[in-house]
């Protein structure tokens, strides 16, 4: 029994998967971010390593994912297995988009800005990668990181802002970046870092925290801009838990500012 119709197969699929579980994933609304995981990768069980701890009923899950599920699982299994198996495809996913093939099937994805583009003016449209900021599921949902201006934003979409940020992980997109360098946009401002490093002086800054989607606060209360500017979080790439060397240093001497910045303001503010 075929358990699903699919009716929006791209017909330009490098691989015969029509009407499997993972084709009708891909073509479900909201999983646009989603990329095809080959089966090879699902099948071969080194690659899924310790997700049997994750996912409730793994081997049922893994089953319906690669469409060997029995006929004759009840329905109202069918519909907890649907779930586990998003899960388990999520996690497995992750996983899969740090490979080199992996990234070869995101870079499409990409290229095609798939993942929407830079709300910054100032980033000309750049395309976005989907971010976790956490590896572990159920905790944080799906962010854009912008190769750009460094910084994250939420998907415009709220069936994308509902992703499980694991399902990408913390280290996708600067992997991306780091196996394609040719692919690193340049940054913005018609200054070189080191200029930057030079405007400070001038009082220039090459960057800013002041779009109002990335405050947070409350509306019509006064609070301190000082205040404000160091509650700001900022956004630290890292691969596999450690930070990127040349953003690391980038990042201090913008905090080192910010931190001369914000003393600057309290000082005034305490004037008032
Ligand atoms: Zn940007």
């Amino acid at each position: 029994m075929l358990h699903r119709t699919v009716e929006d197969v791209s017909s330009g699929s490098d691989s015969d998967y029509s009407n499997t579980w993972i084709s009708w994933f891909l073509c479900s609304k909201g999983n646009e971010y989603f990329c095809e995981v080959e089966e090879d990768y699902i099948l071969d069980r080194f690659n899924l390593t310790g997700l049997n701890n994750e996912v409730t009923n793994y081997s049922q899950a893994l089953d319906l994912i690669t469409d060997n599920l029995d006929d004759d699982v009840p329905d109202e299994l069918r519909g907890a297995l649907d779930v586990q198996a998003r899960l388990l495809y999520g996690l497995i996913h992750a996983r899969w988009i740090v490979t080199a093939r992996g990234l070869a099937k995101m870079l499409e994805k990409y290229k095609r800005a798939d993942f929407g583009r830079c709300p910054r003016v100032l980033c000309q449209a750049q395309p976005l990668l989907p971010v976790g900021l956490t590896d572990a599921p159920y905790e944080k949902s799906v962010k854009l990181f912008c190769g750009r201006c460094e910084d994250i934003y939420s998907p415009k979409s709220s069936r994308h802002g509902s992703i499980d940020g694991a399902y990408f992980g913390t280290s996708f997109p600067h992997l991306l970046f780091l196996v394609y360098p040719t692919l690193i946009p340049p940054k913005i401002g018609p200054s070189d870092v080191g200029r930057a490093i030079g405007d400070e002086v001038t009082g220039k800054r090459r960057r800013t925290r002041e779009e109002p989607m990335e405050v947070e606060g409350s509306v019509g209360e006064v609070v301190s801009t000082a205040s404000v500017a160091l509650k700001a979080d900022r956004y630290r790439p890292r691969i596999y838990g450690f930070q990127l060397n040349e953003t690391a240093k980038l990042q201090r001497w913008q905090e080192a500012v910010r931190d001369r910045q914000v003393a600057g303001l309290e000082a005034l503010e305490g004037r008032l």
